[in-house]
C-alpha cells in the first residue's frame, strides 16, 4: 500500500519527523540528504567491480528495441539478487522490480534496454561486434547511446539504496524499458499495466541520459528539456526504365533529391528563425544498379520541436514540399506517413528546484543546470505525462582530458548515436549513481527508528 500523503508533505513533513524523533533519524531534504554523500560514494566505490563488469558485459552484447531478451535476464537476475520482486515481460521485453521498504511515496527509477541497428567503431576492447535482425535484414548493433551506462547505474542506484534502507521509507519501482529507441517501449509497458499490477501510479519518477559532457558532471534543467519527435515516411513513385533512356522513365531519384533539398527551406523559410526546428532525412532506399531507373524511391526521416505550432507548421510544409515535387516529375502524389513518436520531456519544477539544492549540496561544482533543452527525444515523457512529477538529469561521460585535446584540435568529441560514442566507464557510472541515490532519497521520508 502507499500512502501518498508522505509524498504530498515532502521536505516539511520529513524535517518534523526528524526533529520528532531525535537525531537518530536521517534528517530527510537539502543539507541532511547531502550529508549522506560520503557513505552513498563508499557504497558505489565498494560495488563498482560489479557494475564495471555488468556494463561491459551488456556493452558488448547489445540487443534491439524489442529483442533485449538477454539483457532483460541478466537485470532481473541482478534485481532479484538484491532482494527485489521481479516481474519480465512487461510490454514484451520490460522489467519491473518492486522494493518495499515501510510506509512513504513509491518511486519510479528507469533505465532503457535497447542499443541501436549500427556498427560500433570505437575500438575498445569490450567493443560489440554483435548482429541482429532489423526490418528484415541483418545489422551489427552497439550501445552507441549509453543505454548500457544507464543500466549499470541503476542497479548500482539500487544496490546503494538497499544499503541505506535505514535513512529512507517507501517503494522503489525499477523499471528496464525496451524499445526507447524506437520510442514504442515506454507505451508498451503502460499498456501492459504498469501503474495498475504493480501498486498503483507511482509518486515521482525518475531517469537520466549520458552525453557528450565531461564525465561525472550532473546537468539539470526545469521544464522542456527534450523535444517532439514525428517520424517521416515517404514513397516517391516513379517509371521505372533503362539508365540510357531516361526520357521513357519518371525517375523517383531526382524526386527524392529534390526533396531533400528543398524541405529545408521548410525551416529556413516557413518556421520562425527565433524557434526550435528539425527536419533530418535519415534514410534514402531506391534503386540497385547503375544503369537502370527504378520505379521508386523511400525517405524516412525525422521531425523535431519544442512548440506544437512550430511541429504543426512543420508537418504542413514537409507534406506540400513532397507534393510540390512529384507535381514537378509528372508522378503521382507520394504516400507521405508521418507519426507521432514522443512527446517532450517536461521536469516537474518544484522537483528539479527540490533536487537540484541537495545535488549541489553533495556533489558542488560537478552539478549544473542546463542553459537550453536538448534537440533529442525522449520516450521518458510517457510515464511523466500518466500524471507522475518527474526529473530526468543530464550525465556527462567524456574524459575531460579527451574534451579539451578535441576543443584545441578544433574537433567535436563523438556524441551519442556516433559509432565513436562510449562513455567513460568508472567516473560516469559512479556519477549517475550518486546522483540518483541522492535524488531519491530526498523525496523518501527518513525511516522511522
Ligand atoms: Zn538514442
Ligand atoms: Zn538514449
Amino acid at each position: 500500500m502507499i500512502f501518498r500523503h508522505w509524498a504530498i508533505g515532502g521536505t516539511a513533513l520529513a524535517i518534523g519527523l526528524a526533529m520528532a524523533v531525535g537525531s537518530e533519524a536521517a534528517p530527510a531534504g537539502g543539507a541532511g540528504v547531502a550529508s549522506l554523500a560520503p557513505q552513498i560514494i563508499a557504497e558505489v566505490d565498494a560495488d563498482y567491480p560489479r557494475l564495471d563488469g555488468l556494463y561491459k558485459d551488456i556493452h558488448a552484447h547489445p540487443e534491439l528495441g524489442f529483442q533485449e531478451k538477454r539483457t532483460a535476464a541478466l537485470l532481473a537476475a541482478e534485481m532479484r539478487h538484491l532482494g527485489f520482486t521481479v516481474t519480465e515481460g512487461v510490454g514484451g521485453t520490460g522489467v519491473v522490480a518492486i522494493f518495499h521498504n515501510g510506509a512513504g511515496p513509491m518511486v519510479l527509477v528507469r533505465t532503457e534496454l535497447d542499443a541501436l541497428p549500427m556498427q560500433e567503431r570505437t575500438g575498445l576492447p569490450y567493443a560489440s561486434v554483435a548482429k541482429a535482425q532489423w526490418n528484415r535484414r541483418e545489422t551489427y548493433v552497439a550501445h552507441s547511446c549509453g543505454h548500457d551506462s544507464h543500466m549499470a547505474i541503476w542497479t548500482g542506484t539500487a544496490k546503494a539504496l538497499l544499503a541505506l534502507k535505514s535513512r529512507w521509507s517507501g517503494t522503489l519501482m525499477f523499471i528496464g524499458q525496451p524499445a526507447e529507441e524506437t520510442v514504442g517501449g515506454a507505451k508498451a509497458m503502460l499498456a501492459d499495466g504498469l501503474y495498475t499490477r504493480f501498486g498503483g501510479k507511482p509518486d515521482y519518477a525518475f531517469g537520466l541520459h549520458v552525453g557528450p559532457g565531461p564525465a561525472g558532471e550532473i546537468s539539470y534543467r526545469a521544464g522542456a528539456i527534450s523535444s517532439t519527435s514525428d517520424s517521416l515516411e515517404i514513397t516517391f513513385v516513379g517509371r521505372g526504365a533503362h539508365g540510357s533512356t531516361p526520357s521513357l522513365a519518371i525517375d523517383p531519384i531526382v524526386m527524392a533529391a529534390r526533396f531533400v533539398e528543398d524541405v529545408q527551406t521548410v525551416i529556413s523559410r516557413e518556421k520562425d528563425p527565433a524557434a526550435f526546428g528539425v527536419v533530418t532525412v535519415g534514410g534514402i532506399q531506391a534503386g540497385t544498379v547503375g544503369n537502370i531507373i527504378p520505379d521508386h524511391a523511400q525517405l524516412k526521416g525525422t521531425i523535431r520541436s519544442y512548440d506544437e505550432g512550430v511541429r504543426q507548421r512543420i508537418i504542413e510544409g514537409v507534406r506540400r514540399t513532397a507534393n510540390g515535387v512529384a507535381v514537378i516529375a509528372g508522378a503521382p502524389a507520394p504516400t507521405v506517413t508521418i507519426e507521432s513518436g514522443g512527446m517532450a520531456v517536461v521536469n516537474d519544477a518544484a522537483l528539479t528546484a527540490r533536487t537540484a539544492v541537495v545535488l549541489k549540496a553533495a556533489l558542488g561544482s560537478r552539478v549544473h543546470e542546463d542553459p537550453r533543452p536538448g534537440a533529442a527525444s525522449e520516450d521518458f515523457s510517457e510515464f511523466v505525462n500518466a500524471g507522475v512529477p518527474g526529473l530526468f538529469l543530464g550525465l556527462g561521460g567524456v574524459d575531460p582530458a579527451r574534451i579539451a585535446a578535441a576543443r584545441l584540435n578544433g574537433e567535436t568529441v563523438p556524441a551519442n548515436h556516433s559509432p565513436f560514442f562510449a562513455p567513460t566507464p568508472e567516473p560516469t557510472i559512479k556519477a549517475g549513481v550518486e546522483a540518483m541515490v541522492l535524488t531519491i532519497i530526498n523525496v523518501m521520508p527518513p525511516v522511522r527508528p
